[in-house]
């Protein structure tokens, strides 16, 4: 009997593992599938690359098996929400293979894609379907879609989506799915907000803890590069240039800075493209498709639109710059050293950046091997030292929005200010560009937080619908899935 079956998982779900070639389960899916398989709730913690979509997908195709039933048109059994859309497809992909010899329907949706081809899939009954809040909502609200017959909820990397703002919707979302329901809430990183979400989601939840929250994947070989802010893309083309036929990947904290970065190795003959926020998703699919084919070799990204991809080849992740928030640290270098490869982190340090590099360290309680250089001094202190304190105070007044985690914070608190139906009454425009919205709010620098949302209608127009009920979605006088 194999380590798979001893788990209770059905013939059809074997046949599908043995293809995939998985031999033994991963240790969150261990953990995590007899607790699902008994019904409970659970809290998974467990960092991106652990084998967390099978942990949650192959227990709930096994129960949605079991129940032998079909959807009836426009509704759902079970769903499953993530932060991107990279990592919507990922999952949707993942799901497919799970479900190849069986007869239950997977559906994935997304923004950026086209809204009426998604409404005619979902118009047959959808098994299994995952989505990014936004699009969902949308969705939703056009009632294309009703959840009230999914009995299984899964929020995938909640971290990640209470980063982006979708709190409201996630709530809003979660009122509509069918009660009572089972609740399957995964994120690698454990903020005081997720045990908050899980108390309002869930029920006695179990808790699976694979890897303590800030740990790396052991096999990830971590090194740090003390270096000029103007020196490091010199370095990084002399990095890759040693490794020409290994998979990069390369972290950059802006949009713009992502770009310009990916036209700089270009021109000097290194095979680059790159994905965030200002990018379509055809370019953003033909990029990662590129990239897992190794068409071509080095990838730079922003942190939202890397999140939860698994191309199983990246040898090395770089942190051109360093994350703002310590705990992208740990997702960025899970990209790398996934089920149970080895890859290399190499992150690159200027002075400025000298306190992330601490946060680092701190949250992942270890010390990073020095590569090269050392840290200069910090470039607060030497400001502070060469124009005298009021340097700070300025900042401060020019309006300075504190630390990315705070802005995170703030973010989805800003959006807390927005009624329970925040975004009903937005122009269809406005509705579809939500993921990328969320998305664009992380990426940008301070400076740019500022500017203008494309796409939004004034707060009257979101306020608009808020006073229907949250319900609504309901459909009167519906009872059973052969309906
Ligand atoms: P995930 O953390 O779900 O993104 O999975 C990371 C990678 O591990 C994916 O490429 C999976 O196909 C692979 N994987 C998941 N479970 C197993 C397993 N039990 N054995 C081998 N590979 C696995």
């Amino acid at each position: 009997m194999s380590q798979f079956e001893a788990l209770g998982l059905s013939h059809v779900l074997l046949k599908s593992i043995k293809a995939l070639g998985y031999e033994t389960p991963t240790p969150i899916q261990r953990e995590a599938i007899p607790h699902v398989l008994a019904g409970h709730d659970l809290m998974g913690l467990a960092q991106t690359g652990t084998g967390k979509t099978a942990a949650f997908g192959l227990p709930i195709v096994h129960k949605l098996l079991a129940e032998n039933k079909r959807p009836a048109p426009k509704t759902v059994r079970a769903l499953i929400l993530a932060p991107t859309r990279e990592l919507t497809n990922q999952i949707a992909a993942n799901m497919r293979e799970y479900v190849m010899r069986s007869p239950l329907k997977v559906t994935a949706i997304v923004g950026g894609a086209s809204i009426h081809i998604q409404k005619r899939h979902l118009a047959q009954g959808t098994d299994i379907l995952i989505a990014t809040p936004g699009r969902l909502l949308d969705l939703l609200e056009r009632k294309a879609v009703f959840l009230d017959e999914a009995r299984l909820l899964v929020l995938d990397e909640a971290d990640q989506m209470l980063d982006l703002g979708f709190i409201h919707a996630l709530r809003r979302i979660a009122k509509m799915v069918a009660s009572p329901r089972q609740t399957l809430l995964f994120s690698a990183t454990m903020p005081k907000q997720i045990e908050e979400l899980s108390r309002s989601f869930q029920h006695q939840p179990v808790r699976v803890e694979t890897n303590p929250p800030g740990r790396a994947a052991d096999k990830v070989r971590q090194s740090i590069h003390f270096v000029a802010q103007t020196e490091k893309a010199a370095l990084l083309k002399s990095c890759l240039a040693e490794r020409p036929g290994d998979l990069s990947l390369v972290f950059a904290r802006t949009k713009h800075g992502a770009e310009k970065l990916m036209k700089q190795l270009v021109a000097c003959g290194l095979p680059a493209a790159s994905i965030h926020g200002n990018k379509s998703q055809n370019q953003r699919n033909r990029a990662l498709a590129a990239f897992r084919e190794g068409d071509i070799r080095v990838l730079v990204a922003t942190d939202v639109a890397a999140r939860g991809i698994d191309i199983p080849g990246v040898s090395h992740v770089y942190n051109y710059d360093l994350p703002e928030v310590a705990e992208n640290y740990v997702h960025r270098i899970g990209r790398t050293a996934r089920a149970g490869a080895a890859g290399e982190a190499v992150a690159f340090c200027s002075p400025a950046e000298n306190h992330l590099h601490r946060n680092i360290e701190k949250l992942m309680k270890i010390t990073i091997a020095v590569a090269s250089g050392e840290p200069g001094e910090d470039e607060g202190k030497a400001r502070g030292k060469g124009r005298g304190r009021g340097q700070r105070g300025q900042a401060a007044k020019q309006g300075h929005r504190g630390s990315a985690k705070r802005r995170a914070q703030r973010d989805g608190e800003r959006g807390g200010q927005k009624p329970a139906h925040a975004g009903a009454g937005k122009s269809k425009r406005g509705r579809q560009n939500d993921d990328n919205q969320a998305a664009a709010r992380h990426e940008s620098a301070p400076q740019h937080a500022k500017n203008k949302r494309p796409g939004r209608r004034p707060a009257h127009a979101e306020a608009a619908q808020s006073s229907k009920p949250a319900n609504r979605n309901r459909r009167p006088g519906r009872s059973s899935a052969a309906a």
